[in-house]
């Protein structure tokens, strides 16, 4: 087996650095000038993550592509990781994004489209009733709230290093088979551990044990890992799961915001998976603030029953600029003309081509890697066997790598998705954008072998 030569991979790192910087005066100066503003000199401060000693600041997105201001062009496989899943100002909906900026955003009041996004909703995931909200983050929230009201029970269960948005319950990791908080967990409310239980995916025998009690109001889970690296349920793990909550009285909310690239009812339709409550953001409208979240009929019943909708607009559901107008007219030209059943199947067949090109480049320099496709998006690992859970999954990272090998990609005009090797594909991306990835990730893995 061939192994990383460190040493190499320093010096390849030090040079990508250098070459990054060199041809970015405008970003750099941008960058510097942000710090007089903004904090650490990034809107967010996750941005300052990025593996440049800067970020790239952005000038314009077309499709598969965005460019910067110093005016290199990118092959976006990030997409503002899922955000811009639709391609950048989507031709399929941006008119009619245009058109209701013109005529008024919020109003507090329905627009028609709400209802034919609902009925495309039912249509897509099965689920019968649906309410909107402006991010995953609150489509969770809001979720778990409803669980709780409905099943007079406190406590939530997720997967180890799960991800669901700034979401206070689901910042826990197993620690020595503890729940914890998670690391950089800044200013919990609670400690997680009182509000939250944590199994890993695939722990069928930890799942039955921690939802025996009968005190967890629901399980909220991504159906795939996909924010720890691509981590792939066991076969018959979806069915126990759905029996083991069934059986126990919790609810099963299944957060599609990014096993979405799964097709266009998500992991829940390709599955058949059958949720009591959905969650679904990010991408839904091209981009505009918006997300969905759906419910059975069974539990529709039980909030009419356990809820007083009366004070319900301030019960902690909610949000005044929620189910707007803009919102709903960006998600039913994205579900209408953008993320349809055709562009779906361009979108894996792209994915398809890069995970073969990396596969190749992996065989080829005979690496201990492997690389995992769902859907539209492909994940590469520095580890031979695709890990089983969270822990192998987190345990397999390799910063100096992964900084590297981004950079990299990022100075031959790709962008890859930050903190993790994952990459998606758009309705615009072509074989060729697949294609000059695989180049790019051949050089640069060549670099640091042989
Ligand atoms: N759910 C999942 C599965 C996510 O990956 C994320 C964000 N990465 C969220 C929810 C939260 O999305 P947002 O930050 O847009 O609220």
């Amino acid at each position: 087996m061939t192994v990383i030569d460190r040493a190499k991979l320093k010096s390849a790192l030090a040079e990508e650095q250098r070459r990054f910087a060199a041809v970015r005066p405008r970003s750099k100066a941008l960058s510097e000038r942000a710090k007089a503003s903004l904090f650490q000199g990034v809107p967010m401060n996750w941005m300052v993550r990025w593996a440049g000693a800067f970020p790239l600041f952005v000038d314009r997105g077309a499709g598969a592509r965005f460019w910067d201001v110093d005016g290199h062009e990118y092959v976006d496989f990030c997409l503002g990781d899922t955000g811009s899943m639709t391609g950048h100002a989507p031709e399929g909906s941006i008119e009619a994004i245009v058109e209701r900026l013109k005529h008024g955003t919020t109003f507090m009041l329905p627009t028609e489209d709400a209802i034919w996004v609902g009925e495309e909703l039912q249509r897509r995931f099965g689920l019968r009733f649906w309410q909107f909200a402006l991010t995953a983050t609150d489509a969770n929230r809001f979720s778990i709230r409803l669980a709780r009201q409905i099943t007079g029970r406190k406590k939530i269960l997720v997967h180890n290093w799960c991800y669901h948005g700034t979401v206070d319950e689901t910042f826990v990791t197993l620690q020595n088979g503890r729940v914890g908080p998670r690391p950089g967990n800044m200013g919990p409310p609670v400690d997680p551990a009182i509000t939250t239980k944590v199994v890993e995916i695939n722990d069928l025998p930890a799942l039955e044990a921690a939802l025996a009690p009968g005190d967890v109001a629901c399980v909220l889970i991504e159906p795939a890992l996909t924010n720890i690296g691509i981590v792939l349920p066991d076969p018959g793990y979806h069915q126990a799961v759905r029996e083991f909550t069934k059986r126990t009285g919790t609810l099963l909310i299944i957060d599609e915001t990014h096993t979405i690239c799964a097709g266009p009812g998500g992991y829940t339709r390709a599955h058949g998976l059958k949720p009591d409550m959905l969650t679904l953001g990010k991408t839904i409208a091209s981009g505009v603030p918006g997300a969905v979240y759906g419910f059975t009929e069974e539990v529709a019943e039980l909030i009419r029953r356990n809820t007083d909708l009366d004070t319900s607009d301030t019960g902690g559901i909610g949000g005044t600029l929620a189910g707007n107008a803009l919102s709903l007219a960006g998600m039913r030209a994205t579900m209408e003309n953008v993320l349809t059943e055709d562009a779906f199947a361009r979108m894996i067949a792209c994915a398809e081509r890069f995970e073969a090109g990396v596969a190749g480049v992996i065989t080829e320099t005979k690496l201990p890697w492997h690389v995992k496709r769902l859907g539209a998006r492909v994940e590469y690992w520095f580890r031979a066997v695709p890990p089983r859970n969270g822990a192998e999954a987190a345990a397999a990272l390799d910063v100096e790598l992964e900084q590297y090998l981004h950079l990299a990609a990022l100075n031959r005009g790709i962008l890859m998705t930050p903190f993790h090797n994952m990459a998606l594909m758009s309705p615009q991306a072509t074989p060729e954008d697949v294609d000059r990835h695989t180049d790019a990730f051949h050089d640069s893995v060549a670099a640091l072998i042989g």
